[in-house]
């Protein structure tokens, strides 16, 4: 199911339309760079009437605190989640199985619990089981990001225009699946259910894998004699560039992200090391029109990228 098209700014002028905000309490466990993007466009389109962080560190807390993104910081997740009527989980996911149980007994009947993780089969695993009976889990992704963390790094406009993509397990209630939709809609997301299986082996391919690919030619690159990644560094103004900056992301994000879409990633890595081999065999035999399809493939796909919106 596809709910689109994205509504544009001017939707956060829309008060008159929906006097009511779309949740009571909204309650955000993890404030870096999507938990606070969430805190802005909920607050600078009234989403909420109230906003709750819980955030593990104090010097995050802090910082929630000093730019005004919450109305409440709580250092507890529990009491965090207390009367909340949507609670977002924007941490790692492999922090969700530990957030889950210590918020799972506060969550409110009839609450949403929802998430923000990059990876969906494993958080239907991890939290799935956790969720009380009344409360509804709808598991989230929103296809936006930087290669930014922390509080400081979220902006109000990052999910306009993007996907945001729903994986509610069989069975979900409609309505609240609904209402998450909505609240994406209303932050400009475009909105897509698909099944968590489909989710993961598609994000493998369009994420996991070209941040695996970054990391993995960075640390190539650093492993070079000192002499020879002085020059790396120094004449990195070509595609080199561009690996650097998907390699700056968040380690502990992507570790996690890595270990729980496994099956997924370790299938489109063994795909694409026959298509690199392939490759390489093409360059050793001079098979000029084999290499010159594969570039012209790629050129194909970004000015589709581009007429899609999504570059
Ligand atoms: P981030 O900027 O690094 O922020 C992570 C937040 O989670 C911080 O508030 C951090 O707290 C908290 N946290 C980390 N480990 C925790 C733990 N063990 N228990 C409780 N809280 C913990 O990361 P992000 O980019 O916002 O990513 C958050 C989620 O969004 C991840 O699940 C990721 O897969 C998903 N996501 C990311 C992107 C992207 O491009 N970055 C895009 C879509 C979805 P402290 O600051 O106190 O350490």
């Amino acid at each position: 199911m596809t709910v689109g098209p994205a509504p544009g700014p001017d939707s956060a002028a829309t008060d008159a339309d929906s006097p009511e905000p779309l949740f009571r309490q909204l309650t955000l466990i993890g404030c870096g760079l999507i938990g606070s993007s969430i805190a802005r466009a909920a607050r600078a389109r009234t989403l909420a009437a109230e906003i709750v962080v819980n955030a593990r560190s104090p010097a995050t807390r802090a910082r929630v605190a000093a730019l005004g993104l919450a109305d409440r910081v709580e250092p507890d997740p529990a009491r965090a989640v207390q009367g909340a009527d949507c609670v977002i989980l924007c941490a790692p996911v492999g922090a969700y199985a530990e957030l889950a149980a210590a918020i799972a007994p506060d969550l409110a009947p009839g609450a949403i619990l929802s998430d923000v993780g990059s990876t969906k089969q494993s958080v239907i695993r991890d939290v799935g089981p956790l969720v009380p009976r009344g409360v509804h889990f709808v598991p989230g992704h929103p296809l936006a990001g930087t290669e930014h963390s922390g509080p400081d790094a979220g902006f109000a406009s990052l999910f306009e225009g993007r996907w945001c993509l729903l994986t509610p397990p069989p069975g979900t209630d409609a309505g609240a699946v609904a209402r998450v939709g909505e609240f994406w809609r209303a932050m400009g997301s475009m909105v897509s259910v698909l099944e968590p299986a489909h989710h993961d082996r598609v994000l493998a391919i369009v994420s996991h894998l070209p941040h695996l690919i970054a990391f993995t030619i960075c640390g190539t690159a650093d492993d070079l004699a000192d002499e020879t990644r002085q020059q790396v560094l120094q004449f990195a103004a070509t595609g080199f560039r561009d690996f650097t900056r998907i390699a700056a992301s968040d380690p502990e994000m992507w570790r996690d992200v890595f270990l729980n879409n496994r099956e997924a990633l370790l299938e489109m890595l063994a795909r694409f090391t026959e298509d690199a081999q392939a490759m390489a065999r093409a360059v050793r035999w001079g098979d000029a029109a084999y290499i010159e399809d594969k570039i012209g493939r790629g050129r194909k796909i970004r000015r589709s990228l581009i007429e899609l919106n999504q570059a």
